[in-house]
């Protein structure tokens, strides 16, 4: 038998007690929220660190931070107000000048974002297909790079790319790779572990998990020291007051600590939904990495635990009115934007992302949850059913 002293609890169960959380003054085993903007100097006129004043962040909000880090292996976490607001500060933190290569489809607000800074001439921008690692190789400028944006899997269309692929061809022309993991949480796949220099997340997502609250973090390995560009991250959340507020961060550790229940029972609904919709004679494509077919299933495999997450798409058969028939027609599905959450979510992409995005105009995409897999693979027949009756009626 091992040694029981040296036994550490695994990432589950640290994480589902919020890093065994307990309350020196009382033994609470829940924190109480600090929302406190300002802390009082101590006797001497010292400020009594860490703390001083909310901008700069709290107790409520570190713990959050110290439970993402765990969770990502990382060095530190910076938790922010949203996930624009957290990719916003790695884009704002860049020199004027900068080169950047981002994927040609990819979360919208992001890509706009990369749009404004490059109109304006604070960057500028190549990019490249989702997952297509010769199209980033050959994007890339050595020694001109500064960054490299992979999302994985790449909304709306769930292309996975090879992390650690990506992140060699990043180094190899001096650039970081920044990760944007959203739809598979670090429980499944820590990007930091695949040469990922920044780890970014909409925490909005499957962190918080419960569509209650909206954040972004970023967390890394290594700071870079002072002066660095973790510091300059951190001095714009600071002069930006773009921290993630106490009351929130309280919410994401609550939501956390059912972090790899969730993610279970969504990926295992999500494979079902999948399976059972493959070859489906009203469906054109199901595009989820977690099936076999799927053409990125074996990298997906190689970089998750084996679970691939609640994110899929689905392509109607008909017309674009058909696809926005589904979502009006679903019953058990909210016909909501997000993901990540317990509740299944299904959403008509075009019409979100709007024009100039190139979105396949059948494409739903489906945001799968915790409740009962039949529950979901009946609506959406039922939906499918009379979205293709009313239109060839
Ligand atoms: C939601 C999302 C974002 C933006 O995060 P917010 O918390 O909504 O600001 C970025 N990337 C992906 C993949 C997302 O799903």
């Amino acid at each position: 038998m091992t040694d029981p002293s040296n036994r550490k609890p695994s990432l589950a169960t640290r994480v589902a007690q919020a890093l065994h959380f307990v309350e020196e003054e009382t033994g609470a085993v829940v924190p109480g929220i600090q929302p406190a903007a300002t802390y009082a100097r101590d006797e001497n006129y010292d400020i009594r660190k860490p703390y001083w004043y909310r901008r700069d962040g709290s107790q409520t909000t570190a713990h959050a931070e110290a439970v993402i880090a765990e969770l990502e292996g990382a060095k530190e976490s910076l938790l922010f107000a949203s996930g624009m607001s957290a990719a916003t500060a790695v884009i704002e933190s860049l020199p004027t000048g900068a080169h950047v290569v981002a994927p040609e489809v990819m979360y919208h607000g992001v890509k706009m974002q990369l749009h404004a800074y490059e109109a304006n001439g604070r960057i500028t921008l190549s990019s490249y297909t989702a997952g297509n690692l010769d199209e980033l190789a050959g994007a890339v400028q050595p020694g001109k790079t500064q960054l490299v944006w992979a999302e994985t899997p790449n909304n709306p269309n769930w292309e996975v790319t090879d992390i650690q692929a990506a992140s060699d061809i990043a180094h190899g022309a001096g650039a970081k790779l920044i990760t944007d993991c959203t739809g598979t949480p670090p429980n499944i796949t820590r990007a930091l572990d695949f040469g990922a220099d920044i780890s970014f997340h909409s925490a909005t997502k499957y962190l918080g998990g419960h569509s209650d609250v909206t954040a972004g973090v970023l967390s890394v390995r290594e700071t870079g020291g002072e002066g660095g560009f973790w510091e300059q991250i951190a001095l714009i959340r600071k002069l930006q007051g773009t921290v993630l507020q106490s009351f929130d961060a309280w919410l994401l550790v609550r939501g956390m600590r059912t972090l790899f229940l969730r993610v279970e029972k969504a990926s295992a609904n999500a494979i079902a939904i999948a399976k059972h919709f493959e070859g489906h004679p009203a469906l054109e494509a199901v595009l989820y990495p977690g099936l076999p077919s799927d053409p990125g299933h074996e990298v997906a495999k190689r970089q998750t635990t084996g679970l691939f997450g609640g994110m899929m798409s689905i392509i109607v058969k008909g017309s674009e009115q058909t696809a926005i028939d589904v979502c009006r027609f679903t019953e058990v599905f909210y016909p909501a934007t997000s993901l990540g959450g317990v509740e299944s979510l299904i959403e008509h992409r075009k019409t979100v992302s709007g024009e100039g995005f190139p979105v396949h105009p059948r494409l739903l995409r489906l945001s799968i949850g915790i409740e009962d897999a039949d529950d979901l693979i009946y609506d959406l027949e039922q939906a499918l059913a009379r979205a293709g009756g009313e239109g060839s009626a």
